[in-house]
């Protein structure tokens, strides 16, 4: 099996970096996580396939995979999971790993992840209307008519802001953000 930095292989490498991650060791290929996972449609492989993959050391097609960018960090998989494993945190180490090696740009969903990390650090927040135009735009074209009539409807209700809003203590978020950049950088994955 390929080997990466100090000598540990994908497997191991994926593992370590994951708090819990050595009970991927357990994995029952039933399937509960993809058959769980809201945005199973889009993904190119399910998350058990994505786990398979990884122990077979198919590192390059995994940080490929659009998979853990599709990802909405529902937790669902990870509750019905029978072996308990962090699947979603699992999800996090592969896309960090994605960009450490400049993976992420095959996938081809960074933008948007882009998009959303750009809102936070901006306003504090993610804003909706703006992020869900320009997913449908890039992924969806035809189904912004449909998308487009609930979002009128709920920006009538108050619960769809037309303009994206900033949160009260910038500051301190950025303080904060700073920091977790410092100390992501220092890790290895
Ligand atoms: S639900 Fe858990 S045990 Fe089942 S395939 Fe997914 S990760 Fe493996
Ligand atoms: S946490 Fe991610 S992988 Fe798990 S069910 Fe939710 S979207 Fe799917």
């Amino acid at each position: 099996m390929p080997e990466g930095p100090n000598g540990r292989t994908f497997y191991q490498r994926v593992v370590q970096a994951t708090p819990g991650g050595k009970s991927l060791a357990q994995c029952l290929q039933c399937g509960s996580c993809g058959g769980s996972c809201p945005s199973g449609p889009d993904m190119d492989h399910s998350p058990r396939q994505l786990f398979a993959m990884i122990m077979a050391g198919m590192e390059d097609e995994v940080l490929s995979s659009n998979t853990p960018w599709h990802c909405v960090s529902c937790y669902y998989c990870t509750v019905r999971c029978p072996q308990q494993i962090p699947i979603t945190d699992l999800m996090y180490t592969l896309k960090q790993m994605a960009i450490a090696r400049g993976k992420y740009r095959e996938s081809g969903h960074v933008d948007f992840s882009n998009s959303f990390i750009g809102m936070v650090e901006r306003f504090g927040r993610s804003f909706e209307l703006g992020l869900a135009t320009r997913y449908h735009l890039t992924h969806n074209p035809l189904k912004m008519v449909s998308k487009g009539t609930l979002g009128l409807q709920m920006m009538v209700k108050g619960r769809l802001s037309p303009l994206p809003e900033s949160i009260r203590n910038m500051p301190q978020l950025t303080a904060i953000l700073t920091e977790a950049k410092r100390i992501a950088a220092q890790q290895e994955v």
